[in-house]
């Protein structure tokens, strides 16, 4: 029945689309380098959506949306943000049969447009802040596309905000990474290290980049989210200005930030296993699914009406159903639900209905527990909190064991081939380091940590003067 998923010791890359396209979460498209988003996969992201749009709104952001194309000039007015999309742009040349007076590019990012809308928008500090959030799909040409994680088109979210002050922006900047960094922890169960990013590797246009990292099971770092402080960048190249108290005219001060489908894919590859895909409790589509276990008829009616009751005491509490298909055996159901990462099973069978009980088996490790049928509610809920607890421990257990110190360029290069992981090393802070150290192992600084790495040291590769270590790590 069940196809093969090559184990994540084999072959974790094959693993990671076999456990995809398995499970049904997304299939590729005939379009190359696009993908299909299925109803599984496509439920996570509203899940995220859903989550991440909430606390967006409390700390006063609207949703607005920015069409999809925007005019070619309007990318040449940042001078480094065309340099740094240039590579990847979709151009259309053409539209309604005729050929277009101005191409027209296909949004690789929104700042552009929404930059010639705030200057538009914008007149007195009275209309400040701006706070904007947008859900879109992007299109960025990418040469080598990987389900979830890197494909020509995307959805995600970009916030775009504007301000009366440097302080302002970076505060919002900042805000958003914390709100990235919860997320990641609270409901993805993956723990994350936080940062700014190195100039190198900032944003085309940023002033910096601040990014949350996680570890993936490969022990290769993933750039979950980046927010970014645009300083007065694009307000410049755009004429975004504003009145101040005093009558004389500023530039708005701005950033934006964003995540995207790339998070379903960490959300794989932090979690999944050889038999699945595997969802904390708090995003799963499908949080509870009961198996009636039967071998007679008699069985038959007696548990299936157990399991439906059940079904009907948790809906409304938890997102449940009961699988009472007759072509399948308990065994195949138990399969397909753990190939599809359903965190918590509750199984009955006639012993079970004899001792007034579900069985329940956590897909995390599938430790099994016995639930009186007799408030039921009252112990699922706690059960799918536990769960979630213990994939994020289990995450953090994860990072702090694959986090290690670099004392000398050596140490880097050789646990970067032994075990993998983040490094905490000195860096001087010169980018020729930078890019020699990347030429020479493929490991790039994720982030900067903004505190607690304070402390002398000399620099990994030019033995140079450093004040602070940096985060190293391969990565997606
Ligand atoms: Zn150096």
């Amino acid at each position: 029945m069940a196809k093969v998923i090559t184990p994540r010791q084999e072959d974790y890359s094959r693993w990671y689309t076999d456990v995809i396209i398995q499970s049904q979460m997304a299939d590729y498209s005939p379009v190359k380098g696009c993908m299909v988003i299925r109803p599984l996969g496509y439920a996570l992201w509203e899940a995220i959506q859903r989550e991440l749009d909430a606390r967006f709104k409390e700390t006063g952001h609207e949703n607005a949306y920015f069409p999809l194309f925007i005019p070619e000039s309007f990318l040449h007015k940042e001078a480094e943000h065309v340099a740094g999309f240039a590579p990847e742009l979709a151009v259309v040349t053409h539209g309604g049969g005729k050929e277009l007076e101005e191409a027209l590019i296909v949004r690789p990012t929104s700042e552009t447009i929404i930059y010639a809308m705030f200057a538009k928008w914008i007149r007195s500090y009275r209309d400040l802040p701006v706070l904007i959030n947008q859900w879109a799909n992007v299109v960025r040409w990418e040469m080598r596309t990987r389900l979830f994680l890197r494909t020509t088109e995307f959805l995600w979210q970009e916030g775009h905000t504007a301000h009366v002050s440097e302080a302002e922006a970076e505060e919002e900047a900042l805000t958003i990474l914390e709100i990235y960094r919860r997320f990641a922890e609270e409901h993805m169960a993956i723990p994350v290290y936080t940062g700014v990013k190195t100039e190198s590797e900032r944003f085309a246009g940023a002033l910096r980049t601040y990014s949350i990292e996680a570890l993936m099971q490969d022990k290769k770092a993933l750039q979950a989210g980046t927010s970014h402080n645009l300083g007065q960048n694009f307000a410049k190249a755009f004429e975004v200005k504003y009145q101040t108290k005093d009558g004389t005219w500023e530039h708005v001060w701005s950033t934006s930030w964003g995540v995207s489908t790339r998070l379903v894919g960490a959300l794989v590859m932090a979690h999944g296993d050889d038999n699945g895909v595997s969802f904390p409790p708090r995003l799963a589509p499908l949080q509870v699914v009961i198996v009636p276990i039967w071998k007679t008829d008699e069985e038959k009616s007696r548990i299936a009406e157990a399991a439906r009751l059940a079904a009907e005491e948790l809906k409304g509490a938890c997102r449940v159903k009961v699988d009472l298909r007759d072509e399948v055996s308990p065994g195949w159901k138990f399969n397909e639900w753990e190939l599809k990462g359903v965190p918590l099973r509750l199984e009955i069978g006639p012993r079970d209905l004899e001792k007034n009980q579900f069985t329940a088996v956590r897909r995390l490790d599938r430790r099994k527990t016995a639930v009186p049928r007799d408030g039921l509610l009252a112990h699922v809920g706690p059960l799918l909190e536990e769960i979630q607890a213990d994939m994020l421990e289990k995450g953090r257990a994860f990072l702090r064991e694959n986090t290690r110190d670099a004392k000398s360029y050596d140490e880097l290069k050789r646990g970067l081939e032994e075990t993998g992981g983040f490094f905490r090393a000195h860096w001087c802070g010169s980018a020729d380091c930078e890019k020699r150290i990347k030429d020479e192992t493929k490991a790039t600084i994720r982030c900067i940590p903004l505190e607690g790495n304070r402390e002398d040291g000399t620099c990994l590769r030019c033995n140079g003067a450093s004040r602070r270590w940096v985060y190293f790590a391969r990565s997606y």
